[in-house]
C-alpha cells in the first residue's frame, strides 16, 4: 500500500517521467545522462501525472521507485525527496528547471 505521507512529498513536475539517454562521454571519463527521447507514455502531458499510478509497477516495469530512482541519481536535484540530501548528485544535466519547469516538445 503507498505511503500516503511520503507520496504527498511529490510536487508532481512530472520530470523524473521524461525520456533520458544515457552516454558515456570519454572527454569526462563518466556516464552522463541527458533528458530526451520520448517521455513515458503514461505521463499525462497537461497534468504532469501518472495515469496508470495505483498500477504502475505493473502497466510499466520499469518504472523506479523513489529509491530506486535516488540510487541511479536520476532525481532531479530539487526533487523534495533529495534536495535535503547534501550528498545526492543529480547525473541528468538537462532538466527543466525548478517543478514548474518546461517539459521537453516530445511528453
Ligand atoms: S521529480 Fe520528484 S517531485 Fe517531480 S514528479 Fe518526480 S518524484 Fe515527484
Ligand atoms: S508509469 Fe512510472 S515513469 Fe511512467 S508516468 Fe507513471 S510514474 Fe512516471
Amino acid at each position: 500500500m503507498p505511503n500516503r505521507k511520503h507520496e504527498a512529498k511529490c510536487r508532481q513536475c512530472g520530470r523524473c517521467c521524461l525520456g533520458k539517454i544515457p552516454f558515456w562521454d570519454k572527454d569526462q571519463h563518466r556516464f552522463r545522462v541527458v533528458v530526451g527521447g520520448t517521455a513515458c507514455q503514461f505521463l499525462d502531458p497537461g497534468t504532469r501525472k501518472c495515469k496508470v499510478y495505483e498500477n504502475r509497477q505493473f502497466r510499466r516495469p520499469g518504472c523506479l521507485t523513489i529509491p530506486q530512482a535516488k540510487a541511479q541519481m536520476i532525481l532531479p536535484a530539487d526533487c523534495p525527496y533529495v534536495a535535503d540530501d547534501p550528498d545526492y548528485e543529480c547525473i541528468v544535466e538537462d532538466y527543466p528547471d525548478g517543478p514548474d519547469g518546461q517539459q521537453s516538445d516530445d511528453v
